[in-house]
C-alpha cells in the first residue's frame, strides 16, 4: 500500500536499522525500543490488521512465527526468553496499520500487560 510507514521501510523508501529482509519479510529494530532488543518483524505484503487475516495466510504467519523466533536466538534470548506481540487496533496499542510482531527481550516482562 502507497501510504503504509512499514511497506515504505520494507521497499527502503524510508531508512531502517535492517535486521533481516527476504522475498516475504523484513526485520528491524523499533524507533522507540521498550527493552534492550526490540524489533519489529512484518510481511512485506501489506495486511492492516489481524482481523484482515484469512486462512490461506496461516502458511504466512507460520513462517513470520519461526522467524521472529530465529532473530530471539540470534540475539542470544533463546535460554534468557523473549517476548512475541502483536497489537490489533488502536484499543489494543496498535499504532501502524501493518500487521507486525514486536520481539522484545534482554529485560523482565510482567504479566498481564498493562
Ligand atoms: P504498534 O504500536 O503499531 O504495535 O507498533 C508500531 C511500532 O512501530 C512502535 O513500537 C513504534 O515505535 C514503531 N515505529 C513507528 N514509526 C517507526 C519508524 O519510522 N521507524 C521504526 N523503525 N519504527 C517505527
Ligand atoms: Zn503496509
Amino acid at each position: 500500500m502507497s501510504d503504509c510507514l512499514f511497506c515504505k521501510i520494507a521497499a527502503g523508501e524510508i531508512p531502517s536499522r535492517r535486521v533481516h529482509s527476504d522475498e516475504e519479510f523484513y526485520a528491524f529494530e523499533d524507533i522507540n525500543p521498550q527493552a534492550p532488543t526490540h524489533v519489529l518483524v512484518i510481511p512485506r505484503r501489506h495486511i492492516a490488521t489481524l482481523n484482515d487475516l484469512r486462512d490461506e495466510d496461516a502458511p504466512l504467519m507460520g513462517r513470520l512465527l519461526v522467524l521472529a523466533s530465529r532473530i530471539a536466538k540470534e540475539r542470544g534470548l533463546e535460554s534468557k526468553g523473549f517476548r512475541l506481540n502483536a497489537n490489533c487496533l488502536e484499543s489494543a496499542g496498535q499504532s501502524v496499520f501493518h500487521v507486525h510482531l514486536h520481539l522484545l527481550g534482554g529485560r523482565p516482562f510482567g504479566w498481564p500487560p498493562g
